[in-house]
């Protein structure tokens, strides 16, 4: 189930409450940003899916390379707790 897109046709980045940040996922298994998830997309790559990125690294959109996908709770290090 996919967000819906806000007046100018693009697809949240955040979750509206709350504010925790949202990665979508293409037919190929790629982690998408909002921005890309938004424009038009070939046919056989679309989105088919988002979750909530609770913690982890930040990752790198596979289709743009360029905005950090950040986790709402960043890294956890396991060894320090
Ligand atoms: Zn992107």
């Amino acid at each position: 189930m996919l967000p819906d897109k806000d007046e100018k046709g693009n697809y949240p980045s955040h979750t509206g409450p709350g504010g925790y940040p949202l990665v979508y996922i293409s037919q190929n298994r790629k982690d998408i940003c909002a921005v890309c998830a938004s424009k038009k997309r070939d046919e056989r790559d679309e989105i088919v899916g988002v979750v909530l990125y609770w913690e982890g690294m930040a990752i790198l959109c596979d289709e743009c390379g360029e905005i950090n996908l950040e986790s709402a709770y960043g890294e956890i290090d396991e060894e320090n707790q």
